[in-house]
């Protein structure tokens, strides 16, 4: 019915908490790099049990942080899941280096193990530098295979939790750091958190905390101790003088503003909230749609992890009932139903085609992609509204 409310598939929750925070940073000193960025990573790092937590303007900005970090560039590939946003494999290509695609489980669009060893069979061993999982919709990729297979291989591995903040494995947080030397999140309006537009990586690597914060900084370097030049940046008594910098490598402008990291921490500090209701929401989704399988499954459940469920996404077989999904996203819409689909695999992207030309390999991430369907979720979801959706699903597949 028209006059319903229209139900977006994602939906940022932001409450005067959030505004009176916001509002609090532009009547102060700082309107970047002040405190609030300070205040942001102890909360994070914290919140996840990382030593070390750096924020930055983007998911993308931390990936690529990540990328720099470690020093990937051209002649090195690095392995990402083709399920998945652009941003994982772009920025691989933004320091030079080649994307290995790896497959996914098409019952869950995570990456397995055994698809990051074919990966690396078919890029080559020696090239491959790293791996990226991601952690699909809040589910988590079995980061302790993927590790072990990393391990045995040399790589790093950098996870992509931009959609796992909140989620545990093994019981502990995403973020923890406990089989990768980073993990990277988002601030985008539509993550579980919001931060207008931001991120961050967390990790338990001095070394690398330090590098990302200066990479995040044009490469300016700040600390006496590390300065290489004393003509240019010492006096003549051995001081540094006092508007001393020195670049040792080109970074950028991958700053997180005060503005940004003051609402980052308040919506860290209602994370558990958000959560919470998350699970609630999925578990009813769950129940309700029970009755609509084999034709509307939800993603099958990956074990050892609690998902923060960023995502709810169900697998439609549009085969059997005969209609195709543009058709049926169109039919919910009129309902006043959003969905979307997550992802187009990134290796059918015309840049990457082009790239490393026709692949006949990511059959999982082929069959995902045929059936997935995002579903609303979010924070302020009621639970009349996701009968409705329901109601909405079983009667554009012909199941009521
Ligand atoms: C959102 C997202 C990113 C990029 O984050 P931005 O903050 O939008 O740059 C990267 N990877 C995944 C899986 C994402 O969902």
């Amino acid at each position: 019915m028209a006059s319903e409310k229209f139900i977006p598939y994602a939906r940022q929750y932001v409450d005067d908490e959030d505004i009176a925070a916001v509002t609090k940073v532009l009547g102060s000193d700082y309107l970047s790099t002040g405190p609030a960025v300070t205040a942001f990573e102890e909360a994070l790092a914290k919140k996840v049990a990382a030593r070390h937590a750096v924020a930055c303007s983007s998911g993308t900005a931390g990936l690529h942080l990540a990328m720099l970090a470690l020093g990937i560039g051209p002649g090195d590939a690095v392995v990402v899941p083709s399920i998945t946003f652009l941003a994982t494999a772009n920025v691989v290509r933004h320091v030079g280096a080649e994307v290995a695609f790896a497959d996914v489980d098409q019952a869950t669009g995570l990456m397995e193990a055994v698809d990051v060893e074919a990966a690396l069979e078919r890029a080559g061993k020696k090239k491959v530098k790293a791996v990226i999982p991601v952690h699909m919709g809040g589910q988590c990729a079995d980061m302790a295979a993927i590790a072990r297979v990393a391990e045995i291989n040399g790589l790093h591995v950098i996870e992509d939790a931009c959609h796992a903040i909140g989620s545990l494995q093994y019981g502990k947080a995403v973020g923890g750091c406990e089989h990768s030397r980073m993990a990277v999140f988002s601030g985008q309006p539509l993550k579980t958190i919001v931060m207008g537009e931001g991120g961050a990586v967390t990790t338990n690597d001095r070394d690398i905390s330090d590098r990302m914060a200066r990479l995040r900084n044009h490469g300016m370097v700040r600390e006496r101790e590390l300065f290489a030049d004393k003509e240019l940046s010492l006096d003549a008594n051995g001081e540094a003088n006092p508007w001393a910098y020195e670049m040792h490598e080109p970074g950028f402008n991958y700053r997180a503003s005060d503005l940004q990291c003051a609402l980052g921490l308040s919506q860290l500090e209602k994370l558990d909230r958000f959560v919470s209701r998350r699970r609630k929401l999925a578990d009813l989704y769950d129940t309700l749609l029970a009755p609509l399988a084999p034709v509307v499954r939800a993603v099958a459940r990956a074990p050892e992890c609690e998902a923060a469920w960023h995502l709810y996404q169900v697998l439609v077989d549009f085969d059997r009932i005969g209609i195709a999904r543009s058709e049926m996203m169109r039919q919910m819409r009129e309902e006043g139903i959003g969905t979307q689909v997550h992802y187009i695999p990134v290796h059918r992207q015309p840049y990457y085609r082009q790239r490393y030309g026709e692949t006949s390999f990511l059959s999982g991430a082929e069959a995902f992609y045929e059936n997935c369907l995002t579903i609303p979720l979010f924070f302020g979801l009621e639970e009349s509204e996701v009968d409705r959706v329901v109601r909405s699903l079983s009667l554009v597949t012909g199941r009521s």
